[in-house]
Formats: C-alpha cells, structure tokens, sequence
C-alpha cells in the first residue's frame, strides 16, 4: 500500500494511505473529533498526502459540542425507536448539554425521558459508528419524504438561522447513518456533523426535561416538543454539573425574589419588566447610595436624561443604523390630519432610550470644552429599554427595562493610559465592596473585517487596555477580534459564590461616537482637537447587580445590603415592651431594625427570621431584661448571650460600616 505524509499534532508522519484519524488517535480516547487542515471533521474522515490534522480532546470547548451534538443525535434514535410516528425536527448543542426538537403523537411526559434514557444505553453500549454519506438534494427529499421538518431546512439551506445549521450548514448535505453491530445502517439522520467517532464513546448523560417550542422559533409555524439533556466527558462531572444545577436553582434570584419579598413582574406591565417591592427598594438604594459615593470620590459628576428621545439621536448616533432590533418600536407623536382624515402633516418619531450615551455626548456638546476640563466624567443612573426576544428573558437579570450605572469619561489621547489604568483599578474595588473577589479580565481587540477609527489609535487604545489589565495582576483572556467595530473593550469577570462566572463590568472605547457628534475641545495650542470617549457600566445594570448578587448570597445579603438588618423576638409576650425599646433605640441609631410583634410562638419567629435571612436575630428573656442585655442569633445558628444593648448596637453598626458579611 502507497504511503502518505502528513502532520499530526505539529509532527511528520508517514503513514499507509488507508489510515485514518480514528487510526492514527486509536490509543487516545479522550481524542473525539479533529480538524483536518483546519475544518473540524469526524475521525473517520479520508485523509490524503499533505494533510495537517490537529487532535481535538473530549473536554475541549469544540469536543464538549461535538459529544453534546452526537448525544442529541442517538437521543433522537432513540425517541423514534420508542415512539415510532415522531417527527425529527433539529438538535443543536447548547451551553451545557443539547437538546432535539420533535413532533410526536403524543405530549411527552417525564415517565417517557425514562424510557427513551434507557433506549440511549442500549445504542450507547452497542458502539454504533457515525457515518457520514453526501448526498444531494434530489436524494435527501427522497429518502427523508417522511421528514417533512427536515425536507423544510433542505430547501432553505443557507439563510437557515443559527440552530439549524447544526443539520445543513455544511458546504455539502449530508446525511449520517449509525451502523449496528453487523456493519450495516439501523438509523439515519440529515446531518453536517461531524460526530464522536462511536455511539460507545459518550461517557455519561441525562435528560433534564421537556419544553414546548415553535418550529424554527416562529410562532406561525407548529408547536413542536423539545427535550433539552446533558452530557459530559465523566460521572463525575455529570454528577458534579447535577449538584451546581441544584444549587444554582435554590439560589435563583427569581426565586429568592418572591420569597424574600424583594421584586415582581406583574402580568399587567409586561414581560421584562419589574417593580420592585419596599424590600428590593431597600437593597437596591443602599447599592446605589454606595456606588453613588464612590463615584463622586473619583470626580464623577451626576447628570440626567430623559427615557424618550425624537428618532434624530438615535440617527446621529447610528444606533438606528445597526442597533433597531434591540430597540422598542417607534411612537408617532404631533401628527397632524385634514378633515378628510388624510395626513396634513407628518408625525415626529419617538424613540425609547436604549443607551445613554447619546445624551451625554449632547450633556458634553452643549458648551465649548476645554482641555483644562478634561477629564470629564458623567455619570447616570440611567434607565433604558431593549426589546429582548421573549426567549431570553431572564428574571431581572435579563429584562426589558433597566438601569444602568453608566458613565461617559471624556479626555485627551495622552489621558487615555491613566484613565483606563485608575478606571480599572476603581472599577475591580467597587466590585470587591460589594463582596465578589474572584476575577478575570477580557481583553477584546479589534476586527480586521469591521472597525472605524485609525490603526494607530487602535493600537494605542487597545495597548493602554492591556497595560491596565495586566497592571491588576489578573488573569486576562484575549478575545482577538471581537471587539464591537468602534473600539476595544476590557470586560471583567466575576465568579460568584458557586464558581459561576458573570460578565460584570464593561471599559469600552469609542472612536466611533465623537466623531459622529463632533465632539471637540480646544486644546493648549488652542486647535480644535477630538476627545476620546470612554463607555464604562460598572454593575451593567443595577437590576443585573442586584440579581446576581441575590444569587452570590443565596439572598443572605451582608447586612450593609440586608432589607432587615435585626429582628427583636421576644422568648415571651412579657418582654415585648422591653424588646421593643431596644429595637426603637438600634432604630435611633440608623439600623433597620423591626420587631416580631406577630403572635407567633417563639420557635416560628425564630424561623421566620431564618427564612428571612436577616443577619441578626435580637432575643430577650428575663436574665437579658434584668440585666440590661439582649442575645443574638446569627444565620448559622450561633447565639451570643447578655450583651450589653449598647454594645449590641455597636456590633451592628460596625459590620454595617464595613460592610463585612456575618
Ligand atoms: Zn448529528
Ligand atoms: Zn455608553
């Protein structure tokens, strides 16, 4: 047999023409996919002299896509193997796991992932191959006639939308077949893949639950059944994911929000939008009272804007241009009409805001600047409305409605290094007094194909962004060419309480926006030179903060943030006059303190109290009344018997002060 030459991982090899990658990786099984001269494909690809094959491992971010698509595929053999008359629709995999859309008979219920669970062993432990067929069009329709989901995307195949691509994308059309123990097909399925090279070679598995979801994401078309399942590179993290999901769904702010009272999104105001009740209020104001402090320390200064504006900002700024969709859709204000109903004259478009920073860079315009002004730093509390697909929403996490602690900082380029440095700096403290401690930064950088603006000024931004991060002695991730077209950006990213990561602040640079204003200042020589614009949200959005915090704490907020910061529970009705003056004088001294006047036994107040997840329980009995004292009982459980009320009081204030958590 002749030889070839190929590369394998960076190293020459000869091997026999008929080798394949499944050959060549036959000793590693964590190897599950691999690119050939850069495209991934399946280990049973052909080969040919002069390949450069690169190895891709199972726990890879492309390998965990690859086992999570192959997971979806023996999934929806499995679905029609136990329910016969099921239509495939398509099965992309998601962050986490995968899921396949299908039309069945019937709805399916939780007893059915149990049994199409059990079919997937069976085609897992019989180690079927995937194997990859092209076909054409013609054949396709042929062959899938009784597919009518899949004969669909065969004829849009191209603009087919991002999930379907999972089925044709490809340059080719291909189809899969998965072949039995004997060699030959036992099912089929319209397919780019690529796929693990054996059913045999996903380690573990679950199916999580089923959703209803329109075909295509179109309300128009049928209402389809969607089972979403995850799968992993081993038991244990299979288990390991099982038991955060678990966690993550007792903590979830949506959840804590009804419970501890804090916020709703009442049906009669629409999706994605919250109010917030007189708890969540007390939480949120102590949020911005803090930030708001900070901010003016570091020279901000507070500026206003409307939530409307006429569509004319918004064409100024190019939002309108390229950033629509996200925006809710126009009013029509002051039109004016002719008795005969016709218009007489045209109406005025008004816009909801779905940023600020229009209305800054106006703040900035109004007057001559300056260099002796610059740095200028705005700030707002500013809210604004996007149009998020309904699909995305997310508690307040993800709304329609929210506020931003945005600021605009204008200044010259020999400014640009100092202020992103003292910027970064400011913003990673910030974040650390509100109780998150574990970062990483994101340096995005530009995009050949997309950018406005100088190369040089490119370089210099984005050299300045990096000499900042690295300066905070983080681990920085670059992000090469995914910056927005109109600058670099540095993200931060926060890892919460249970290892979860959020994208937290963001330092955006903007050559786009002063141009497009005209921003200008006059400058020592007294021309007229451009000032570089600075976008800086440093929660994102309040709301954002607020939930992401909600579930860092798992609602038991440090009592800085508590909506109640110490309960009195008297043991009996006899010291509730007693207790009661001690909670008026914790009052006095600025603690939000309230007392369990309720007629609840001691116990029920107690654990009241925990569901609450107020920081301190205040109990007095009769040894505290005699003596002048009160007990605490802390969230773990702890008690601290006969402290003095005005030492009491002083505990308290002082975790408040520092804002420590207890
Ligand atoms: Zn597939
Ligand atoms: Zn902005």
């Amino acid at each position: 047999m002749s030889q070839i030459s190929i590369t394998v991982d960076g190293a020459k090899l000869q091997v026999e023409a008929d080798q394949r990658p499944t050959h060549i990786f036959a000793e590693n099984k964590e190897i599950v996919v691999c690119t050939v001269n850069g495209v991934l494909k399946d280990l049973w690809t052909d080969l040919v002299d002069g390949d450069v094959v690169e190895s891709v491992m199972i726990s890879s971010p492309t390998g965990l896509e690859v086992l999570r698509h192959s997971t979806a595929h023996v999934m929806a053999q499995a679905v029609q193997e136990v329910y016969a008359n099921t239509r495939l629709g398509i099965g992309p995999p998601i962050k986490d796991g995968f899921y396949y859309d299908f039309d069945p008979e019937n709805t399916f219920n939780p007893d059915d992932l149990t049994k199409i669970e059990s079919a997937m062993r069976k085609i897992i432990k019989e180690g079927q191959r995937f194997k990859r067929r092209v076909t054409t069009e013609a054949d396709a329709l042929k062959e899938l006639a009784h597919e009518p989901y899949k004969c669909e995307l065969i004829g849009i195949k191209g603009p087919a939308g991002e999930e379907a691509s999972v089925e044709v994308g490809g340059a080719e059309l291909t189809i899969y077949d998965n072949l039995g123990r004997d060699g030959n097909p036992v099912w089929s399925d319209l397919c780019r893949g690529p796929h693990l090279p054996s059913t045999k070679q996903i380690p573990a598995f679950k199916l999580m639950r089923t959703a209803a979801a329109y075909w295509r994401g179109s309300e128009k078309n049928p209402m389809l059944q969607r089972i979403y399942g995850t799968a992993w590179p081993s038991q244990d993290e299979l288990n390991g994911y099982l038991e955060l999901l678990a966690e993550a769904e007792k903590r979830d702010h949506r959840r804590l929000g009804t419970e501890l009272d804090l916020f709703s999104f009442p049906e009669e105001i629409g999706s994605g939008l919250a109010v917030f009740h007189p708890k969540g209020g007390i939480v949120r104001r102590a949020m911005e009272d803090y930030s708001r402090i900070r901010h003016e320390e570091e020279g901000y200064e507070f500026v206003y804007s409307p939530h409307l504006t006429k569509a004319a900002l918004f064409e100024t700024s190019g939002h309108l241009q390229w950033y629509a969709d996200g925006m809710y859709p126009p009013m029509i204000l002051d039109e004016e009409y002719n008795e005969d109903g016709t218009v007489k004259r045209a109406g005025q478009q008004y816009y909801m805001k779905p940023m600020n920073c229009p209305f800054h860079n106006l703040i900035y315009r109004s007057r001559g600047r300056s260099y002796r002004e610059l740095p200028i730093r705005l700030f707002e509390f500013g809210t604004v409305y996007r149009y998020e697909k309904s699909g995305v929403l997310h508690g307040i996490t993800r709304a329609r409605g929210f506020t931003q602690d945005d600021a605009h900082i204008y200044c010259t380029k020999e400014q640009m290094v100092g202020e992103l440095d003292s910027l970064l700096t400011f913003v990673l403290n910030l974040l650390r007094d509100y109780g998150l401690n574990d970062f990483y930064l994101e340096l995005s950088t530009k995009n050949p194909e997309k950018f406005v603006g100088e190369d040089s000024d490119w370089a210099e931004a984005t050299e300045a962004l990096r000499k900042a991060a690295t300066a905070q002695k983080l681990e920085l991730v670059l992000d090469e060419g995914g910056a927005a077209f109109y600058g670099p950006k540095i993200s931060v990213q926060a890892k919460d309480a249970i290892g979860r990561t959020w994208q937290m602040s963001t330092i955006q640079v903007d050559f786009q926006l002063p141009q497009r204003f005209e921003l200008e200042y006059s400058a020592t020589d007294g021309t007229r030179q451009r000032p570089v614009m600075i976008h800086r949200a440093l929660f994102g959005s309040i709301e954002r903060f607020f939930g992401v915090l909600t579930e860092h704490y798992s609602g038991a907020f440090p009592p800085w943030l508590a909506p109640v910061q110490a309960v009195g529970i008297p043991v009996a009705d006899t010291f509730g006059d007693y207790l009661g003056d001690v909670i008026q004088q914790m009052r006095k001294a600025g603690i939000r303190a309230e007392l369990d006047s309720s007629d609840d036994r001691m116990q029920k107040k107690v654990r009241n109290a925990q569901m609450q997840k107020i920081p301190f329980m205040v109990i007095a009995g009769e040894e505290d009344q005699k003596a002048g004292a009160v007990s605490f009982r802390y969230r773990n459980g702890e008690q601290k018997n006969g402290i003095p009320i005005k030492d009491a009081i002083a505990e308290i204030k002082k975790v408040v002060q520092e804002r420590t958590q207890v």
